[in-house]
């Protein structure tokens, strides 16, 4: 062999093998033909394995073929590279009489070693490129590419026909619990990538990270979106046909201009998806005004809370609650107010503001010291002190540490527990209802009573309302009956609902009420205790402690 020819044909090959950034066989034949024509190599073969989609998955490429080369491979070898790629190269002769002699045998191995390192390295550049692009999990692309898809939309002036959805996949935690996270992973993939087989290729769906996605879409496939997103079944195990539904929401932002700002359209799309979570009845939410003056709103109350608080800018009112028997003030209700600038806030102004994040625990916690340090003061100057019941947001569900907080600040006022209740409205979810269950035990083994709030909107479920040991069921307005008729369905109803949560050992008041005709009612059905503008409405406290003055 011609050994300095040979030298000067490798060093030559490894230079232009440099400059390769994708293993094309009809450009590298021309690299390889110097060595191979010294090394009488008439084949080489390429097979790579790899299950993660994201490096290029499997392949068996021909890297270089004479018409004479040998049928039977005279060498081969195995690697794995550092991002879990299997590589084999198969090396035939150039002919099938030729034999190779140690010394050329010796070089097809080194020769080998450097065609695999070229391609593992290339192999592990595609796949750093393609994870900056690509969600490793799904194999769906990231927020990069959303992001260079819209500059390019603008660019080419077709954005305005595409809508920009912000999507949440509803309680997916759920699905992961029942069929575990590995298989929920493979459940997400599998909604996630039918969406964008539905959208074929009139738009594309990112994911954001966790169980959130945008989904940018041509305008007239709004209703099919919509429809996949309200419920879909899943299976995802073919042999025992298992499935799950998951349902998703929506926030929608119509792009309507080329020249759109795409941060401040996404956020928009985001505002959108958080009223469509919000929302019981729609499962999804399009940008419009409204919600624009609606986010300001929250923008300025999520900035002014903290020094409001700092400011003792909220004040308890106590509005009485009544015992029918004998029209006694038999305890009050702690609401919030909100003076600020001199004007007074009501709570629906500011509360589902709170409630979007965890501020509505720090106000919580605020007024049931306030509450604890009124009665505290009450005791010690001789007033004729009722148990005050005072509203606990569903945002504490999950707070591990909520019942420890709750005793710590009533025993810090040193109130006896008889004098606090803590109401709580139902929930929903399996997940919820166990934090429930679980502070509503530890508040009963405490002796401080609980009541379930606004009974009768939304799922109210008597079965559920077994499974805890509640002490109150308050009993919203909205099931009180419209007239008085004592034959009408309603009235027969209310009555019924009365006698069972008694026979369940549970005592009922009644919110809202405003007439005669009402209290009447309600003493009929021997309802223990009402509140309501009929009796008081929510009242300043020293308005209240006239109230309670022996
Ligand atoms: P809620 O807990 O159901 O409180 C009862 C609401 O009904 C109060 O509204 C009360 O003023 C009103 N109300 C009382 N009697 C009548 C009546 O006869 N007719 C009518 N139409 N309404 C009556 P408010 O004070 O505006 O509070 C609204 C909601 O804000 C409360 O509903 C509660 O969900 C929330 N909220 C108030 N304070 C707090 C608080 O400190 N923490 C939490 N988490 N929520 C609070
Ligand atoms: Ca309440
Ligand atoms: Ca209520």
């Amino acid at each position: 062999m011609d050994i300095q020819g040979y030298s000067k044909a490798f060093d030559a090959f490894i230079l232009e093998m440099e400059k390769v950034r994708e293993p094309v066989p009809e450009k590298l034949y021309g690299i390889f033909e110097e060595v191979c024509g010294y090394l009488s190599i008439g084949r080489i073969e390429m097979l790579y394995f790899d299950n993660n989609e994201l490096s290029g998955g499997n392949g068996h490429l021909v890297l270089y073929q004479i018409p004479e080369a040998a049928k039977n491979c005279g060498y081969e070898n195995d690697h794995v590279s550092d991002s879990g790629t299997m590589f084999t190269f198969r090396i035939y002769s150039s002919r099938e009489d030729i034999v190779w002699t140690e010394e050329v045998l010796e070089k097809i191995k080194v020769f080998e070693t450097v065609l695999y390192t070229f391609h593992g390295r290339l192999h592990l550049r595609k796949y750093v490129e393609k994870s900056m692009l690509y969600d490793r999990e799904l194999g769906v692309p990231n927020m990069r590419v959303l992001f260079k898809d819209l500059t390019n939309y603008k660019e080419i002036g077709i954005a305005d026909s595409y809508e920009i959805g912000f999507i949440n996949l509803s309680k997916f935690t759920i699905v992961n619990q029942c069929v575990g996270r590995e298989l929920g992973t493979k459940v997400m993939a599998l909604y996630i990538h039918t969406l964008q087989d539905k959208i074929a290729d009139n738009g594309k769906v990112y994911r954001v990270g966790g169980d959130n996605f945008i989904v940018l879409f041509k305008d007239e496939l709004f209703s099919e979106i919509c429809n996949y997103l309200v419920r879909t079944e899943v299976i995802y195990e073919d042999e025992t046909q298992s499935s799950v539904i998951v349902k998703a929401n929506m926030g929608v932002y119509d792009i309507q201009d080329n020249n759109f700002n795409i941060d401040v359209a996404i956020e928009k799309a985001h505002i959108a998806l958080q009223s469509a979570r919000k929302s019981t009845e729609k499962s999804y939410v399009i940008f419009d005004k409204f919600l624009q003056e609606m986010s300001e709103k929250e923008n300025i109350i999520e900035r002014i809370f903290n020094d409001a608080i700092e400011n003792e800018e909220f004040m308890v009112y106590y509005q009485p609650k009544v015992q029918l028997s004998n029209y006694e003030i038999a305890g009050a209700e702690a609401l919030c107010r909100w003076k600020h600038e001199g004007k007074l806030i009501p709570p629906n102004d500011f509360i589902p503001v709170l409630e979007q994040g965890n501020s509505i625990c720090i106000l919580d916690f605020y007024m049931l010291d306030h509450v604890c340090r009124d009665i505290r003061r009450w005791l010690d100057e001789g007033y004729k002190v009722v148990k005050v019941s005072v509203n606990m947001s569903r945002r504490h569900m999950g707070d591990h540490k909520l019942l420890e907080k709750i005793l710590s600040i009533i025993d810090s006022h040193n109130v006896p527990h008889s004098y606090i209740e803590i109401e709580l409205t139902e929930t929903t979810t399996d997940v919820g209802f166990y934090d429930l269950q679980q502070i509503v035990f530890g508040l009963h083994e405490n002796g401080i009573h609980t009541s379930v709030d606004d009974f009768g909107v939304g799922y109210s479920s008597l079965n559920l309302i077994r499974q805890v040991p509640w002490d109150v069921i308050k009993i919203d307005k909205s099931f009180l009956p419209e007239v008085f008729d004592r034959n009408s369905s309603q009235y027969i109803l209310f009555g019924h609902l009365l006698s069972m949560f008694k026979a369940l050992g549970l005592k009922c008041i009644v919110e809202g009420v405003e007439t005669i005709e009402q209290v009447k009612m309600l003493k009929e059905n021997n309802c223990y205790m009402a509140q309501g503008y009929y009796f008081d409405r929510p009242l300043p406290v020293d308005e209240f402690e006239k109230r309670i003055c022996n």
